[in-house]
């Protein structure tokens, strides 16, 4: 509640509002900073594929008379155009799950039909690499969640499992139910992540290696995806790694119904 302050004189202003008004600054001038770095952020990857667009246009120009080089130009002009619409799709899925607009209502999901989902859309990629995805662990699973977000975060994950994995491996997903929690697990035997990197990998557009991600056309926002929803959900992700060993990235998300954890919020009325 507001109390009103009377302020005669000789009293002394009492410290407390001040300082809150102080704090209140610091955080709005750290949250704009946050957002330029964004922006700033945004501008420098989508500079990459823009500028490579601009350069093949004109090799194409260039190259008329020679049918071969206009293929192989045509060819990268859609590798560049796909890491663009890739790049604009994980920003609008970013934006929206980090506020502005309400979460949709937590419903019972199926984990199988999550995983079922996430492997048809990585399976293209798994193939080009001759990487198994193996489907595992418990079935039966129901989570509480908005289903195209899990989709989303388990996609992300599978995906990095691809992408940062030698060929000839294989890659393993599965769910089990522990202490009230869906724990989905997406382990792959590829190049791991070195213990310096290991904690800002969940950041926005942060790469351990830029040179290395550029080639697997990485945009750097899969995995603060992947903590937005489980944030939302009241989950977690958490990632364990080997350098040459592999990585497995486990993302937590709360049970629905029996053994599910008790849900924050006020308690229901009987
Ligand atoms: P990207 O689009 O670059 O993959 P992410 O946010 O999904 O972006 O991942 C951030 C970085 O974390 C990647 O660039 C990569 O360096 C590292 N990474 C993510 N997943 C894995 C994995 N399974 N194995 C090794 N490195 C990974």
């Amino acid at each position: 509640g507001v109390h009103a302050v009377r302020l005669e004189s000789g009293t002394v202003r009492p410290p407390g509002p001040v300082a809150l008004v102080l704090q209140d600054i610091t955080e709005a001038r750290r949250v704009e900073a946050v957002r330029r770095d964004f922006v700033a952020n945004v501008g420098h990857e989508l500079k990459t594929p823009v500028g490579a667009l601009t350069l093949l246009a004109e090799a194409i120009e260039g190259a008329a008379d020679d049918p071969e080089a206009v293929q192989r130009f045509a060819g990268r002009i859609a590798v560049e155009a796909d890491r663009l619409a890739r790049l604009v799709r994980e920003l609008i899925d970013l934006s929206r799950l980090q506020g502005g607009e309400p979460l949709p209502e937590l419903v019972p999901v199926e984990v199988d039909r999550v995983l079922g989902e996430a492997v048809d859309r990585t399976r293209t990629a798994a193939r080009a690499k001759q990487l198994e995805i193996v489907l595992g662990g418990q079935p039966g699973l129901v989570v509480r969640g908005v289903e195209s977000q899990l989709v989303t975060a388990v996609t992300n994950l599978l995906a990095n499992a691809v992408a940062y994995s030698t060929g000839n491996s294989r890659v393993a997903v599965g769910a089990r139910a522990r202490s009230g929690f869906a724990e989905i697990a997406v382990t792959d035997s590829g190049i791991g992540i070195p213990r310096a990197d290991r904690h800002r990998v969940f950041e926005r557009f942060y790469r351990v290696d830029q040179s290395r991600a550029s080639s697997t056309g990485g945009t750097g926002l899969g995995l603060a995806i992947v903590k937005h929803v489980a944030s939302n959900h009241g989950g977690s992700v958490a990632v364990w790694s080997e350098e040459g060993l592999g990585s497995t990235f486990t993302l937590r998300i709360p049970l629905a119904g029996a053994g599910a954890p008790p849900v924050a919020g006020p308690p229901a009325v009987p």
